[in-house]
């Protein structure tokens, strides 16, 4: 199936490795134009130059911080300037720490906030103007299972995440005449980083070897083992192309068939 991405305009967020760059990697093999952003240079360019390696795509990087809405605006206009627009948005940044209520003081909150929720709102809030004056536009965000199982140790997450998914859902009603799609894209466990930092975590606050903690982990998804980057990237980039172009609102889960709800 042709995704009809050929030439698109992609900002991927948090997109040096991990869940971003895996969407990132699959939109330039569909032929799109992606600007990939992330907080570490020279980490950021290098992954763009694989990508244009890999796939020949035209891919541009911006360093750029999630907390921060002026290098959200420095990114969104360096992409204007060099693809004329922007049709599609992955919003994405590093998780909030891992930890009980207890574990968390005002500061830890409002850093959550800043990081998850109010960096949804301002990536958003950046690219509008070109989809508007487009006319379409594909606007997702990561979020995570536990926007519909919270997960233990991660209330920080748990908390910013189902805002995320509110603000989703809100948009994808307001902006549906003004043909522009929200949807969300839901991680199970994927094998990145980021699963691999938490499950470490778990080991050493309770002792448990992180072999024993990821085999137990991953005997706990019905397919029996982990997704990849590569995996994820794919249904993102379904959900960033016209094939998808009547889904709005929506929260695509990617797990494994971990999750039990029916909805
Ligand atoms: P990762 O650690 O592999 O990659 C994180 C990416 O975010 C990197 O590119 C990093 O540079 C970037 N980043 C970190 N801090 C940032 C900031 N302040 N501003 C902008 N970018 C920043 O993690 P991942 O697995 O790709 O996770 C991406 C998101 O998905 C995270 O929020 C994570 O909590 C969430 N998530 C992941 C999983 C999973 O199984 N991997 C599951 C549920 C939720």
């Amino acid at each position: 199936m042709d995704l009809g991405l050929r030439g698109k305009s992609i900002m991927v967020a948090a997109a040096s490795r991990g869940l971003g760059y895996g969407i990132a990697r699959q939109a330039a093999k569909e032929g799109a134009r992606v600007s990939i952003a992330a907080p570490t240079e020279p980490r950021v360019h290098e992954s763009a130059k694989c990508l244009r390696e890999e796939t020949g795509a035209e891919v541009i990087s911006c360093a750029f911080d999630a907390r921060d809405e002026g290098s959200i605006t420095e990114w969104c206009n360096t992409t204007i300037a060099q693809f004329g627009g922007i049709d599609g948005l992955v919003v994405n940044a590093g998780g909030p720490p891992a930890g009980l209520f207890d574990d968390f003081d005002d500061s830890d909150w409002q850093a959550a906030f800043e990081l998850t929720l109010l960096s949804s709102v301002r990536m958003i809030r950046s690219v509008l103007p070109s989809m508007r004056e487009r006319g379409s536009g594909s606007i997702l965000t990561v979020t995570s299972s536990s926007v519909k199982e919270p997960i233990d140790m991660l209330l920080l997450s748990n908390v910013m995440r189902s805002g995320v998914t509110s603000l989703a859902k809100s948009l994808s009603q307001q902006l549906a005449g003004e043909g522009i799609r929200v949807n969300n894209l839901v991680p199970g466990a994927i094998n990145t980083d980021r699963l691999r930092g938490l499950m470490q975590t778990q080991s050493e606050r309770t002792g448990v070897p992180f072999e024993e903690i990821s085999k137990a982990r991953a005997a706990t998804v019905p397919m029996g083992r982990f997704g990849e980057a590569d995996e994820f990237g794919q249904a993102g980039a379904f959900l960033l192309s016209d094939a998808a172009a009547y889904i709005t609102g929506e929260t695509l889960v990617v797990d494994g068939g971990a999750m039990k709800t029916v909805w």
